[in-house]
C-alpha cells in the first residue's frame, strides 16, 4: 500500500489530548499531507473539574462531557481501548471485543495522552469496596450510593448500622477529594429534608489525608482557610491519616503523627464504621503505558525538554502520563488540567516544527493560579497574583471553569443547572445502576486484524 500523507495518531481523548488535536487542526486541518487521528476509550471529553458537582446533582450528568466529534471535526476519531503501542513498527492496537474489531493503526508521528487511573497503592479489598471519582460512572455510582443510604437510614433502627450508613469517608486531600467532600455535605444536607427521622447531627463527611496538610500545592494560608471553612461545615478532616484496609463495613487508619501521645489521644482514628469511602488518594499511569516498551519513570513516560519520549523521535507524551521534571522544584508536575493543557500546546508546536523543519521549543510551564472549591459557594483561588478566598473565591473558579467548557450549549446548559440550583432541593431519585468492570470485559477476537 502506498502511503503519501504523514499520519499523526493522538492517544487519548482527555486534556491533554483535545487541546494537542486542537491545536494541530488549526495547523494542519486543511493539509491534504497530514492526516490527524484520534484513539480513546470514550468519545467525549470529561470535564473533570465538575465532576464532583454531577456527584452532589448539582449539574447533569451528560453536561459535564463535550463528544470529540463535536470539539475535533478535523481529527478522524476512533472510540476503542488501546491494547499495544509498539513504537519499533509504529502500531497502535486495539483491543477487540464482541462489538469491535481489534484493529491496528499506523503511525508516523505519535502523541500519548493516556492520563492516568486511581491508585489504590496495592490495597485489594480497599480497591474492591470503595467508590472512585475520576470517570463519570463513578460520579453518578456515588450519587446513588449516598442516597441509597439515606433511604436505607431513615427506616434503620439498628443505632450502630444506621450511623455507618449515615457516615461517608473520602479518603484523599487533593483536588478530587476537597471538592468531592464539600460536594458530598452539600449534597446530603440537602437531602436530609426529605428523611424525617435523619438529622444533620446523625450525617457525618470525614476527609482522611496522610500529609500533614490539604491542597499541597496550594498557598499555606489558602489550604488552611479551606480547612477551618470546611470544618465549620462539620466536616471531620483528619490529617496525618493513612488508610490500611476497608471492607466495605469499615476503615482502618493508621496515624502518621510522629508525636505518639498525639495518636493515642483519639481512638477512633484506627477504625471508622462507614458503608461509603470515596478513594481520590492517588492517581498511576495507565497499565498501557507501564506494559508498553517505552522507558517509564513511576510507570510515566520519560520526556526530554520538548515533551519527546526518550529514545523515539517524532513520540511525544503530555499530560498525567508524562514525566517531565519542574526546573524550579525537579519534582515531577502535578496531574492538573492546566498542566496538560500546556504540555498538548507545547507539543503541538514541536510536532509541527518537525514536520516543517522548524526549531523545537522546550517546555516551560508558567501557572496562571489555581482554584478549588469547597462547597456552600466558598473556594480558594490564586488568581492573578492575588489570594482570594470565600465567595469571592468560588465566584471566580465558576466563571473560569464556565469559560473553559469548550462549547457554548455545555457552557448554557451548566450555567441553567446551576441557577436552577439556587431555587430548588436536589432530586433524590435515585436510579439503579450497577458498578462498571472495566478491563475484564475486553475480550480479543482476531490476535490479527486490519492494519489501517
Ligand atoms: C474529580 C477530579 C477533579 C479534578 N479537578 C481539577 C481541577 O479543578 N483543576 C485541574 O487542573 N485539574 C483537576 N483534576 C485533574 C485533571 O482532571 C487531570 O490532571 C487531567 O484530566 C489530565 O489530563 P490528561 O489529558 O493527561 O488525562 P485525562 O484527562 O485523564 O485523559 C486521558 C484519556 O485517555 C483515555 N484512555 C486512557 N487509557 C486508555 C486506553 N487504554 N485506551 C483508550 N483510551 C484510553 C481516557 O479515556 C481519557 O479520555 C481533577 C481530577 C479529578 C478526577
Amino acid at each position: 500500500m502506498v502511503r503519501n500523507k504523514k499520519k499523526v495518531v493522538i492517544l487519548g481523548g482527555g486534556f491533554a489530548g483535545v487541546e494537542c488535536a486542537r491545536k494541530l487542526e488549526s495547523e494542519f486541518g486543511d493539509d491534504s499531507e497530514i492526516e490527524l487521528v484520534m484513539v480513546s476509550e470514550d468519545n467525549f471529553l470529561l470535564f473533570t473539574p465538575m465532576l464532583p458537582q454531577v456527584a452532589s446533582g448539582m449539574i447533569e450528568t451528560r453536561h459535564i462531557v463535550m463528544p470529540i466529534r463535536t470539539i475535533c471535526k478535523k481529527t478522524k476519531f476512533y472510540e476503542g481501548r488501546i491494547k499495544n503501542i509498539d513504537p519499533y513498527g509504529k502500531l497502535v492496537t486495539l483491543w477487540g471485543t464482541g462489538d469491535k474489531r481489534s484493529i491496528s493503526i499506523h503511525y508516523d508521528f505519535l502523541i500519548v495522552a493516556l492520563g492516568s487511573e486511581t491508585n489504590f497503592f496495592g490495597m485489594a479489598d480497599v480497591e474492591k469496596n470503595a467508590y472512585t471519582m475520576k470517570t463519570l460512572n463513578d460520579a453518578v455510582m456515588l450519587r446513588n450510593r449516598v442516597i441509597d443510604m439515606f433511604e436505607q437510614a431513615e427506616n434503620e433502627t439498628d443505632p450502630i448500622l444506621r450511623k455507618s450508613l449515615l457516615n461517608f469517608v473520602v479518603v484523599g486531600g487533593g483536588f478530587a477529594g476537597i471538592e468531592t467532600a464539600g460536594e458530598l455535605m452539600d449534597l446530603i444536607l440537602d437531602a436530609r429534608k426529605h428523611y424525617h427521622t435523619i438529622h444533620k447531627k446523625d450525617l457525618k463527611v470525614i476527609v482522611l489525608e496522610a500529609l500533614p496538610m490539604i491542597l499541597p500545592g496550594f498557598d499555606q494560608k489558602l489550604a488552611e482557610f479551606a480547612k477551618e471553612k470546611m470544618t465549620e461545615r462539620g466536616i471531620d478532616i483528619r490529617l496525618k491519616t493513612a488508610v490500611t484496609s476497608f471492607d466495605g463495613n469499615e476503615v482502618t487508619t493508621k496515624s502518621l503523627d510522629e508525636n505518639p501521645k498525639n495518636s493515642m489521644d483519639n481512638p477512633e482514628t484506627n477504625a471508622i464504621r462507614t458503608k461509603t469511602l470515596v478513594w481520590t488518594a492517588g492517581v498511576t499511569p495507565v497499565n498501557t503505558i507501564r506494559r508498553s516498551m517505552f522507558k517509564t519513570e513511576k510507570g510515566k513516560l520519560i520526556t526530554n525538554d520538548y515533551l519527546e519520549v526518550q529514545d523515539f523521535p517524532g513520540v511525544f507524551a503530555v499530560g498525567d502520563c508524562a514525566f517531565f521534571l519542574d526546573p524550579k522544584t525537579q519534582r515531577p508536575f502535578p496531574p492538573t488540567a492546566q498542566i496538560a493543557e500546556a504540555q498538548a500546546r507545547t507539543a503541538a508546536k514541536n510536532l509541527k516544527a518537525l514536520i516543517k523543519n522548524l526549531q523545537k521549543e522546550k517546555f516551560v510551564y508558567h501557572s496562571r493560579g489555581q482554584m478549588a472549591i469547597i462547597g456552600k459557594r466558598s473556594g480558594i483561588a490564586t488568581f492573578l497574583g492575588m489570594n482570594i478566598s470565600g465567595f469571592w473565591a468560588w465566584l471566580i473558579w465558576r466563571n473560569v471553569y464556565l469559560s473553559k467548557i469548550p462549547t457554548f450549549d455545555k457552557k448554557l446548559r451548566v450555567f441553567l443547572d446551576w441557577t436552577i440550583d439556587l431555587f430548588f432541593d436536589r432530586d433524590i431519585s435515585r436510579l439503579k445502576l450497577v458498578k462498571h468492570e472495566t478491563e475484564k470485559e475486553y475480550k480479543l477476537l482476531d490476535e490479527v486484524d486490519d492494519v489501517w
